[in-house]
């Protein structure tokens, strides 16, 4: 694990600068350039830079990754590893990660804009976990024996798919990434992982290090490259078994099309949010309330799908809570996400940048802004916009009801519980939601009420390994981490010994 205390600035600045990130496409164990030889920029969004020129993987690159996918997974190299084994490479996997673990965290930093204390405090440490968590479970996963007349036996096992595509998004690259890759690989397919455009780095690395770790070649390609090309590419490929992905709605709607329309293949959508956190006025610790609302809004620059954008409140309190809130916003302090003592970081892009400004122009006709509402004067050519907080946010207005993925944060004040209830649950998504209340008996009423994937009471956004993450309505259906996330990588076998 980084000890960030004894790593300043100069530490990250001098590791990013000895840096030569690869980009090319790691499919059946080679490093490619792409079948058409172009490339494309991967830039730095704190200062519009370029990073590295990237393989830019098209239509036959995909064919070359799911061919490579599909004969290792033939061959049983992987497929039909005695589990103990298999824990071996990815717990192999899983310390390569911590070896490495500076490096990835600055390519996460470099590639998305991500806070050095993000990326090397929790996303890295953090992915090495949960690999190090699905490794663990290969060997511990039992089938069952259904209950027939004893004449007969009929087993149930837990069967590989075969050959999963994983198409994740540029706010966690690396974890992200390890959310699909890890319990895909223990279930025993071989993945083609396309990562985002706007952060190839780490998931090409990711690729390479799991060659070291002893993973045959084929078991994991990664091809980075566009979501019109390399995606829709493996979303319509006949030979895909499944594909797992993070992202926007729409583009998760955009994969079901593809499976319909080419091999039925099973489609796994995480998509956005516009979480609600419920702050009731007899919540014990709203000092604790504010900071958190403040910390997680505009963690990752809003860019998190389960950000709890929409602040629904009490309106007792609501003037004296979004004071508080805004205090706390109002000191974070914008600049390079290089720099330990940074707490608020770019957004991903320049088309990134424009649209969250867009979200923000439409605002200021639809409530009032008291706090931010620009780019941050003197950041240069980084993409970085001010915490921006709205207050008497309507519920139909666009504010209220489209997801921004950006640091925007709409209060909307409540009267009672029911009222609450209602505007939290009057949303298109359905990721996330919390609520702060000192009652157990509301926390509860109000818990089973919320028509969302997880609630955190008096906290915001809690998540593990251990627990399973992901959305009802248009978040999408499937879920991530925990052992239930295997559900999306096998399928169940019946074999029957008549008697
Ligand atoms: P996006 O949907 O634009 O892109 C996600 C991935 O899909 C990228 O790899 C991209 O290249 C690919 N893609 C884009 N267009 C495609 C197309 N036409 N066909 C096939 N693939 C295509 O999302 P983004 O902007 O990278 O990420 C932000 C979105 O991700 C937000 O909506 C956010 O809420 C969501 N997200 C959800 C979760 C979750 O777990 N529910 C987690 C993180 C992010």
């Amino acid at each position: 694990m980084t000890d960030l205390t004894s790593k300043d600035s100069a530490y990250w600045h001098r590791l990013a600068a000895g840096l030569v990130p690869c980009g090319e496409l790691v499919i059946d164990g080679r490093a490619l350039a792409a079948v058409s030889g172009e490339t494309f920029a991967t830039r730095n969004p704190a200062t519009g830079g370029l990073i590295a020129d990237v393989a830019r993987g098209t239509e036959a690159d995909v064919d070359l990754a799911v061919r490579a996918a599909r004969r290792s997974f033939e061959a049983g190299t992987w497929s039909n590893m005695a589990p103990v084994r298999r824990k071996a490479v990815l717990l192999r996997l899983s310390e390569l990660i911590g070896a490495h673990a500076d490096e990835l965290a600055v390519l996460d930093s470099l590639d998305a804009g991500k806070l050095i204390s993000d990326t090397a405090g929790g996303d890295v440490p953090g992915s090495a976990a949960i690999l190090q968590w699905y490794a663990e479970l290969i060997d511990k996963s039992y089938g069952e024996v259904a209950p027939t007349a004893v004449s007969d036996l009929a087993i149930v096992t837990r069967e590989p798919l075969g050959v999963v595509a994983a198409v994740v998004p540029w706010n966690y690259p690396l974890e992200m990434a390890i959310w699909k890759v890890a319990p895909a690989l223990a279930a025993g397919n071989s993945v083609v992982l396309k990562p985002a455009e706007q952060s190839p780095l780490s998931g090409i690395r990711l690729g390479q290090l799991a060659l070291e770790a002893g993973l045959p070649p084929g078991v994991l390609n990664v091809v980075p490259g566009f979501g019109h090309e390399a995606g829709r590419a493996l979303g319509e490929h006949p030979d895909v078994d499944c594909v797992v992905f993070t992202g926007s709605t729409s583009v998760g709607k955009l994969f079901l099309q593809y499976a319909g329309s080419s091999n039925l293949k099973q489609v796994w959508p995480e998509c956005g949010g516009k979480s609600a956190n419920l702050v009731f006025d007899d919540a014990a610790d709203l000092d604790a309330a504010a900071r958190l609302t403040a910390e997680r809004m505009f963690s990752c620059a809003g860019q998190v799908c389960s950000a709890n954008t929409r602040l629904l409140v009490a309106r007792e309190i609501a003037d004296d809570f979004t004071g508080a809130v805004v205090a706390h916003a109002r000191a974070l302090r914008p600049g390079d996400p290089l720099d330990p003592a940074t707490t608020l970081g770019p957004v991903v892009s320049d088309d990134q940048l424009q649209r969250v400004l867009g979200h923000i122009e439409r605002g200021r006709a639809e409530a009032s802004l008291v706090l931010g509402g620009n780019r941050v004067a003197g950041s240069g050519d980084g993409y970085y916009v001010e915490p921006t907080v709205f207050t008497d946010v309507a519920a139909d207005s666009s504010l209220f009801r489209e997801e921004i993925f950006g640091p925007v944060l709409a209060v909307t004040p409540f009267d009672d519980e029911e009222d609450a209830v209602r505007l939290a649950n009057d949303s298109d998504y359905g990721l996330a939601a919390s609520v702060w209340t000192d009652s157990l008996a509301r926390a509860t009423r109000v818990s089973r009420r919320l028509r969302v994937g997880t609630v955190s009471v008096n906290t915001i956004d809690a998540l593990d390994v251990v627990t399973p993450f992901g959305g009802v309505k248009q978040s999408g259906f499937g879920r991530d981490l925990s052992a239930h996330s295997l559900d999306k990588y096998t399928s169940l076998k019946t074999t029957w010994f008549a008697g």
